[in-house]
């Protein structure tokens, strides 16, 4: 498992600002964000829509670069560097989980998680071990298309966690799916969870919130609670 061992918490944002200017208007999505994960903890992010959770996230795993503040992953900083030196960390260390499953659809699940293996270098779990933790090993060779929709979601757990992440951040992963599937689904963050990763999940569900460890509410680009 990906071990942190600079004595920091797997993940980090301290004050994060982001606006978004369109002509004479400006946004402020975020406003002087703060938060930690530690490995082993789920964190839940609530909040009303437009409240700043998805411009949150895309900050931490560097898809965003925040106008102020900065990010800190496995205890490097991934903010205020460039696009390429972003994407090499975020393929390194974290793993991303959206609704609509991050899979990409002429390739196999197998293949898909190969993929994300590849591009992250370093070590990384065999594909099968990572099928077997989602319980789809049995899929393997399918298509995205073939999937029903919580085989689906667990493939794309597959593929955010092909990189045996430090940290997992997922956006409303369960917004689409029955009671069952979801629990499922919780089941599989928590025991990676277990096996030393931080996970954040965006969600406004009554059964995430109720099994994370801590729950922080947005609230117009504020932490509310
Ligand atoms: P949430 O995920 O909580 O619904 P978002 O982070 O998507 O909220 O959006 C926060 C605010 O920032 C909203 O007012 C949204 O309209 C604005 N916003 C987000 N992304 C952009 C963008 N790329 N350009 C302009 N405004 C944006
Ligand atoms: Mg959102």
């Amino acid at each position: 498992m990906a071990v942190v061992t600079s004595g920091r918490p797997a993940l980090e944002a301290k004050d994060l600002y982001r606006f978004f200017r369109s002509g004479e208007d400006e946004t402020l999505a975020l406003r002087g964000v703060s938060l930690t994960v530690e490995s082993g903890e789920i964190l839940a992010v609530t909040g009303p829509s437009g409240s700043g959770k998805s411009t949150l996230l895309a900050c931490l795993a560097g898809l965003d670069e925040p106008d102020g503040g900065s990010v800190f992953v496995s205890g490097t900083r991934m903010s205020h560097r460039s696009e390429g030196e972003r994407a090499a960390l975020r393929a390194r260390h974290i793993g991303m989980l959206f609704q609509s499953a991050n899979l990409i659809g002429h390739l196999s699940v197998e293949q898909n998680v190969r993929l994300a293996q590849r591009i992250a270098s370093g070590d990384t779990p065999l594909p099968e071990s990572v099928l077997d933790q989602v319980g789809l090993g049995h899929r393997a060779a399918s298509r995205p298309s073939q999937l029903s929709g919580g085989e689906a979601a667990r493939a794309g757990l597959a593929v955010a966690l092909a990189n045996n992440p430090a940290v997992l951040l997922a956006d409303e992963p369960t917004g689409e799916l029955d009671g069952a599937t979801e629990r499922r689904l919780l089941d599989l963050l928590r025991s990676h969870a277990a096996r030393g990763c931080a996970v954040l999940v965006v969600s406004h569900s009554d059964d995430v919130v109720a099994r994370a460890d801590r729950v922080i509410a947005l609230s117009d680009g504020r932490v509310a609670s």
